[in-house]
């Protein structure tokens, strides 16, 4: 490849949901970003549907929610196909926000062009090299092969990715062992049903208002088949007929699909110039709609901080604290997950454990962590401090400031850090020489204390008393503008 000028800061390989989120994060973080797809229109095909409490909580912070218009709101959910009401947090949001994955995209893919992303579609990337000061990558597109230079490339091209393999980055894990067949098929008529377990195996149907059934079965004990493609719907109505007896062969398929159980995380979300996010790093059953929204929260985790090494003024470590921190949140739902595949897909020998587990849902404790957990509400990053909210994502406060009444996402919607200190003096520009990256408002706390937060929501200093905020001001928001030489 020939050297010649950046033509970008930041490519972003893949425009699904998370690779559109990531690019409209770099470009509010003031990085120029250029998305490749290798699709020349969108996907119109059915996959997530669930939006959890966290990733709306990040969509607000951007001003993203409006947009969505009244949305169904799921109160019940279920752990490993057992009933789960979605109480006992302290999120606006209480159920996941049904909007299929879509509408998600067009959300995000208008919010990011809006910005300034360029979204290449019908754009093949085949080939990458890293060189000392950025990343050559090469394109087929309709006009033949493109090569685009970056300061990074981030693989967000899901859980086949190009970018995985030709970083050399490894993707441990384990092999599937179980399935799950789906098929939305017309001209049925079988009864809706949740989960439900037969001697066989478990079904689930659910019919929509326009007359088409989803259907999904999995007959207990039964390996995935080495098929080489997906499955044909003739093998989903054998299957569903030996578990619930009902013959829907003669149903009209419109769609098919096997879900298996694979489950893998790569080694590690960085390497050079290169990084990792979404089903790129991490491959999973999607059970309880937490694929979609683990990958979303790696680009909102991801996004400000690759801007601010783009802009010059990402401190040291700041950009390897995205694997630090999400590597091991993939970690814990990936091994979530597992427990609930267990559960969902294991046949007669997991009865005791199911028994055991409902038992435990009836305790509001146990409903409100695994609430909590799948909601991604649980996540505490490491941080050095123990003050309570440190680490944590930033409850919903409303807060009453100089010049009205603020939620902390309405502040967080210009993607700079917030300092709300009921001391402070905005009109001085306080905190000096960060004021570019951090906005200061004066207003009390409920906790009565000043609290510093990072732009995706996540509190970076609450004042203890010992930890002074110019040392957390320059941990996460590096050197102040008058001391950058
Ligand atoms: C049938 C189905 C149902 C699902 N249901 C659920 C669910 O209910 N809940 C849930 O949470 N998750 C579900 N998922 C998973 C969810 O859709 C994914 O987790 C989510 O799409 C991941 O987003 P992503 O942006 O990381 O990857 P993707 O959505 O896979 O997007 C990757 C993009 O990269 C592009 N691309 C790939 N290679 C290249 C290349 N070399 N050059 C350029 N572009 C490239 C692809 O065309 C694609 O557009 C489902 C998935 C499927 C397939």
């Amino acid at each position: 490849m020939a050297d010649s000028s950046v033509d970008t800061d930041v490519i972003v390989v893949g425009a699904g949901p998370i690779g559109l989120l990531l690019a409209g994060e770099l470009c509010l973080g003031g990085a120029r970003a250029t998305v490749l797809e290798q699709l020349p229109a969108p996907s119109t095909a059915s996959r997530a549907s669930a939006l959890h409490a966290r990733t709306l909580e990040i969509l607000d912070q951007r001003g993203l929610l409006e947009a969505l218009g009244t949305v169904p709101c799921d109160r019940v959910g279920h752990f490993g196909g057992i009933r789960l009401d979605f109480e006992g947090h302290d999120s606006r949001f209480r159920g996941p926000w049904k909007v299929p994955q879509t509408r998600t995209e067009r959300l995000l893919g208008d919010w990011a062009a809006g910005l300034g992303a360029v979204i290449s579609r019908g754009h093949e990337l085949v080939a990458m090299r890293q060189t000392e000061r950025g990343v050559e990558a090469e394109a087929l597109g309709p006009g033949g092969r493109v090569l685009i230079r970056a300061a990074y490339l981030v693989g967000c091209d899901g859980e086949r990715s190009t970018v995985r393999r030709l970083a050399g980055i490894g993707f441990p894990g384990a092999d599937a062992t179980r399935e799950l067949l789906a098929a939305d098929v017309g001209g049925i008529d079988v009864p809706d049903r949740r989960f439900e377990r037969h001697e066989r195996g478990l079904a689930v149907a659910n019919r929509r208002p326009d007359g088409i059934t989803r259907v999904m079965v999995h007959e207990f004990g039964r390996a995935p088949a080495a098929r080489g493609k997906g499955p044909e719907f003739a093998e989903v109505a054998e299957v569903w007929e030996r578990v619930t007896g009902e013959a829907i062969s003669a149903g009209e398929p419109v769609w098919v699909h096997a879900f298996r159980n694979a489950r893998r995380l790569a080694a590690r979300y960085r390497s050079g110039r290169v990084l990792l996010a979404g089903d790129a790093a991490h491959a999973q059953l999607p059970v309880g709609g937490q694929a979609l929204n683990l990958g979303l929260q790696d680009a909102a985790n991801l996004g400000w901080k690759l801007a601010a090494q783009i802009r010059g003024w990402a401190p040291d470590g700041l950009l390897d604290s995205y694997h630090e921190e999400r590597h091991d949140v993939g970690r814990r739902v990936l091994a979530d997950i597992e427990a609930q595949a267990t559960l969902l897909l294991g046949g007669p020998e997991v009865e005791p454990l199911r028994t055991v587990v409902t038992e435990l849902l009836g305790h509001e404790e146990v409903v409100e962590h695994l609430v909590r957990k799948i909601s991604g509400l649980d996540i505490r990053y490491p941080s050095a401090s123990d003050a309570p909210l440190v680490g944590r994502r930033l409850p919903h406060w409303e807060l009453t400031t100089g010049d009205g009444r603020y939620s902390v996402p309405e502040l967080l919607r210009d993607g700079r850090g917030v300092l709300l200190d009921a001391a402070a003096d905005p009109a001085a520009g306080a905190p000096a020489g960060w004021a570019g990256r951090v906005r200061t408002v004066r207003a009390a706390t409920p906790p009565g204390r000043a609290v510093l937060i990072r732009p995706d929501g996540y509190v970076a200093w609450a004042d203890d008393g010992r930890t002074p905020l110019r040392d957390a001001l320059h941990h996460w928001f590096g050197a102040p503008e008058q001391e950058t030489p």
